[in-house]
Order: C-alpha cells, then sequence, then structure tokens
C-alpha cells in the first residue's frame, strides 16, 4: 500500500467525553503505522460540535496519549508543527471558502429553510411513508438556492438571513472506494442524504471540517474506526468536488472492539458492569461526578495496555504474544489487521499485565509495597521489601495485588489453612516438623539449597515422601497454600524466623 507519499496520519477525537478503549486503540494503530514507516502522527481535536462539547475532554485525551506514551509529532499539547493550529475551532476561519467553492461549483447550495420547515418536511414524507431525508428528490420542495432565485437568494444572504450549506449530492451514482482493510466498498449515492457542510452558527461540519484538514495538513492514510466508514464515500465525493482527488488519502477503517460475549459494541457501561476498565485513565463526569474507572488506577502498566490493545484486532502471524512498543512497530501492518470486530477479554487483559508486572524492577514494586507495609506501622528494611517483592511478582496480576500476596512476609501468621491441614496433618507431622526445626537449628548455614537439604533428611529420617508434606509445611510458614519457592521463601525470613513459625504452627495446629 505504500507510495512515494510520506506518511501522515492523524487521530482526530472530538472532545464529547473520555476517550473510549477503542479510541485509544485507533490512536495506537495510527502511531504504529506512522512510526513503522517513518511518517508524523498528529492529534487533532475536532471540535467544530459546540453543542457536544465536553469540559475537560480534550485534557483528558492528552493526558491519556502521554500516560501510554503514544505521543503525536505535532498536534494540540504536542508542540506545533507547520500546520498549527491543531484544533478545529481555532480555524474556524479556513473552512468557509471551501463550502463557498463547492456552491460555486455547482456541488453544494445554500439552505434557508428554518426547523418548522425540516419538520412539515418530515411530516409529510412520514404520512407517505417515505424515508424522510434532505436530498436529489426532497431538495426540489424546500427553500433553497436551487430552487429560490438568484435575486432573493442574494437578498437573503444580504440580509443575514441564517443559512446553512448542504452538498448536492447526485441522485443515482455509485461511489466506489478502496479500504486498505476490507478491499473495494460501493455505495450509491441514493442511500447519502445532502449532508451539511456548513452550519448556521458558521462553523463547518465534521464531513467538511474533517476532508479540508486532511487535505491542508497532508494526510497520506486515514485509519479510523468503522463507525466512520458510511461516511467515507461522502468524503470521496467531497475531494472529487474540491479537486483534491489525486491526493485523497487512503482509507483503513478498524473492526469494532466487541463486548466480551461478543454481541455488540463494547460500551462505557460494559466496564462496570463486568468489572473492567473501558477507559485509560479514570475520569469524572463535570455534570454527574460520576466516576468511570481507568486502566491505569486499576493497576495497569502502560506497556502491557499498548500490547493488548495492539492484539485487539491485529495479530502478527506468529505465536509470539508479548511486544514491546519497538516490537510492535516493527511488526504492524493495516494487511494483518482483521475486518471482523475483536471480541474483548478480561482474562487476557489480565494476563498481558502480569507478563508486564514480572518484568518490573524490584526497586520500584517495592517502593509500592514499602508504602502498605508503613501503613501498618511495620518497620522493615528496604533490602527486604525488595526480595520479597522479587519473590512474590511472578504469582500478581496488578501490583496493587503485592501486600495481599506478601503479607506473611511482615506479620507472622495465626492462622493457618484449615483444608490443607485437614488433609495432610497426620499423627508423624509433628514428629517431622520437630526434626525440620532441629536440622534448621544444626545448620550453620541457611540458603535455600542448606534448607532444602535439612527439610529432605528429616523427611527420609521420617519416611514421609515430600508430595505429602510440603504444602504443610508452607502453610505452618506462611499459614497459605500457595505462594513463591518455598525454600527461598524459608531463607529470606532466616534461620530464626523460620524456626519461630514452625514452632508457632506446631504449638497451634496441635490444639
Ligand atoms: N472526529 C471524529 C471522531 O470523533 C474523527 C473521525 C475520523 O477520524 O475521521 O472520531
Amino acid at each position: 500500500m505504500m507510495d512515494e507519499r510520506k506518511v501522515r496520519v492523524r487521530f482526530a477525537p472530538s472532545p464529547t467525553g473520555p476517550l473510549h478503549i477503542g479510541g485509544v486503540r485507533t490512536a495506537l494503530y495510527n502511531y504504529l503505522f506512522a512510526k513503522k514507516h517513518q511518517g508524523d502522527f498528529i492529534l487533532r481535536i475536532e471540535d467544530t460540535d459546540q453543542t457536544r462539547f465536553v469540559s475537560g475532554a480534550e485534557e483528558y485525551i492528552i493526558e491519556s496519549l502521554k500516560w501510554l506514551g503514544i505521543e503525536p509529532n505535532e498536534g494540540v499539547g504536542f508542540g506545533d508543527g507547520q500546520f498549527a493550529p491543531y484544533k478545529q475551532s481555532e480555524r474556524k476561519n479556513s473552512y468557509r471558502q471551501y463550502a463557498e467553492q463547492l456552491v460555486a461549483s455547482g456541488n453544494a447550495y445554500y439552505a434557508f429553510d428554518t426547523s418548522e420547515d425540516l419538520e412539515a418536511m418530515r411530516e409529510r414524507l412520514k404520512a407517505s411513508n417515505v424515508d424522510a431525508k434532505y436530498d436529489s428528490i426532497t431538495r426540489s420542495t424546500m427553500k433553497n438556492s436551487l430552487t429560490l432565485s438568484e435575486d432573493e437568494v442574494k437578498q437573503r444572504l444580504e440580509n443575514k438571513e441564517q443559512f446553512v450549506i448542504r452538498l448536492k449530492v447526485p441522485r443515482k451514482e455509485e461511489v466506489k472506494l478502496y479500504d486498505e482493510i476490507r478491499g473495494w466498498v460501493n455505495v450509491n449515492t441514493s442511500s447519502i442524504d445532502d449532508k451539511v457542510l456548513f452550519k448556521s452558527d458558521g462553523m463547518p461540519t465534521y464531513h467538511l471540517a474533517n476532508v479540508v484538514d486532511d487535505y491542508l495538513m497532508n494526510i497520506s492514510h486515514v485509519i479510523r474506526g468503522e463507525e466512520w466508514l458510511p461516511s467515507a464515500p461522502l468524503h470521496v465525493l467531497l475531494y472529487r468536488y474540491l479537486g483534491w482527488e489525486s491526493v485523497m488519502p487512503k482509507f483503513a477503517h478498524l473492526p469494532l472492539l466487541l463486548k466480551p460475549e461478543g454481541n455488540g459494541k463494547l460500551s462505557k457501561r460494559d466496564g462496570d458492569r463486568l468489572g473492567f476498565p473501558v477507559f485509560p485513565i479514570e475520569w469524572k463526569d463535570p455534570t454527574t461526578n460520576e466516576i468511570l474507572s481507568g486502566y491505569k488506577q486499576n493497576g495497569y502498566l502502560p506497556e502491557a495496555v499498548i500490547n493488548l490493545l495492539a492484539f485487539l484486532g491485529w495479530n502478527p502471524g506468529t505465536a509470539q504474544e508479548i511486544f514491546s512498543k519497538e516490537e510492535l512497530i516493527q511488526a504492524f501492518s493495516i494487511e494483518r489487521v482483521s475486518k471482523h470486530g475483536a471480541k474483548f477479554d478480561v482474562n487476557k487483559a489480565k494476563w498481558f499485565n502480569q507478563q508486564y508486572v514480572r518484568h518490573v524492577d524490584n526497586k520500584i514494586l517495592a517502593a509500592e509495597l514499602k508504602n502498605n507495609v508503613t501503613e501498618k506501622n511495620i518497620s522493615v528494611d528496604e533490602i527486604y521489601v525488595e526480595k520479597v517483592c522479587g519473590l512474590v511478582k511472578e504469582k500478581i496480576s496488578f501490583t496493587k495485588e503485592l501486600w495481599d500476596y506478601s503479607q506473611y512476609f511482615f506479620v507472622a501468621p495465626t492462622s493457618f489453612d484449615e483444608s490443607v491441614i485437614k488433609k495432610r496433618w497426620n499423627e508423624k507431622s509433628a514428629i517431622v516438623l520437630n526434626d525440620i526445626i532441629e536440622s534448621f537449628q544444626n545448620s550453620i548455614e541457611f540458603s535455600h539449597s542448606t534448607i532444602e537439604n535439612a527439610y529432605n533428611e528429616a523427611l527420609i529420617k521420617n519416611e514421609m515422601q515430600s508430595k505429602d508434606f510440603l504444602q504443610l509445611f508452607r502453610v505452618c510458614l506462611s499459614g497459605v497454600a500457595s505462594g513463591p519457592p518455598i525454600f527461598e521463601m524459608a531463607e529470606l525470613f532466616g534461620k530464626e524466623n523460620t524456626i519461630l513459625r514452625l514452632e508457632t504452627a506446631l504449638k497451634n495446629i496441635k490444639q
């Protein structure tokens, strides 16, 4: 799909609320594609619909991209390139001329219909069971520059009467467009209405602003969600009528993100319903104060979010699943993006995070765990906390689980997993434990290998198989049935503490 043109792609959200994870994926695919082809990635804020403006949404989008490290080269919040400004409301004055150009070439027209006129048209058509659209048929019955005399139009414009500019969509014409993911898409213009391009408030609509800016900003590829596919034929018409078809960007419409059950688009309510975030970072609705949870606050690492999002709609064609951002850039291609909706899988998302958590430096994890420990008024050595993190990090999916999985490293257990005791404790158990204690007392060195040897000796002496005793031994030391490698754990407890724990267990369990 490559040609000589420099790759320039854009992520063009409207600041109408927090950025949904589907939007983040669109940004990510644009980013990966741009980086792969040494191109530019642009953030453009499409805020021409002032009625849908939500305060804080723009800042939220910028913060989310920064947290994830999907940083644009140019755009709102990321520094001006040669095409600034990147916010459409600040480009307000550049659109009207193109709408006028379309009127002059006969591809658009002024429409003066009031909302009552439009309502009356709808009622009329409803009564005769026809689709109520402002189009090649109905336009002839309305108040526009195609039905009114030239003088009247002039007069109305001079009187500053309210008007919109509508695209004059041909009655029946095939519009063909090539989508890089779906192949050829054919649409008959009979299904498209005469879209408003320029509104009475002096602002362009999405369609006009989007096409004009993609042209002016030299965009080479439009990579966006599938929900915009129905608008694409209209955009093709605009490029054609504005005389820009030869530099029209290539289109790629990404598959939908589906609910975990697989039916329907993933919605913002699904996250709260099913217990996973649908937004990159937490969002507090400015009007209702409702809080929608974020990946960041839920303990996801940005690298893991990128990796898991990359796989929602794309795959590398190999079995490899863990990809750094650099590796994703190398491996990514539009050709391997699926046409079919991608089902969100909560467990897979956790799995990705787990893979990344286990590679986080122990020092970084320790800083988080230390907070939990000191909150409980326990004083500990920093190196000890770091070692604990090294041992338990394989077990957790989120760093916030550190304390839950490691608390017995800081507080000796006072209760012991009952199901294990019930299953494994017998008349020999106390004897074996006493022998292990004695063995430990006699050992000069206390490393995981000497601990293992001492343990094995005590078991052999009592003709006990390790498989019948090891879990009981773990419960005596930690109170719980599973955890990190047991002899390494005992090494970290140290000789005295280990012996003390076993003695305590003996006392408590026997009672
Ligand atoms: N402003 C549109 C949105 O909110 C952009 C669609 C496009 O990328 O063309 O998603």
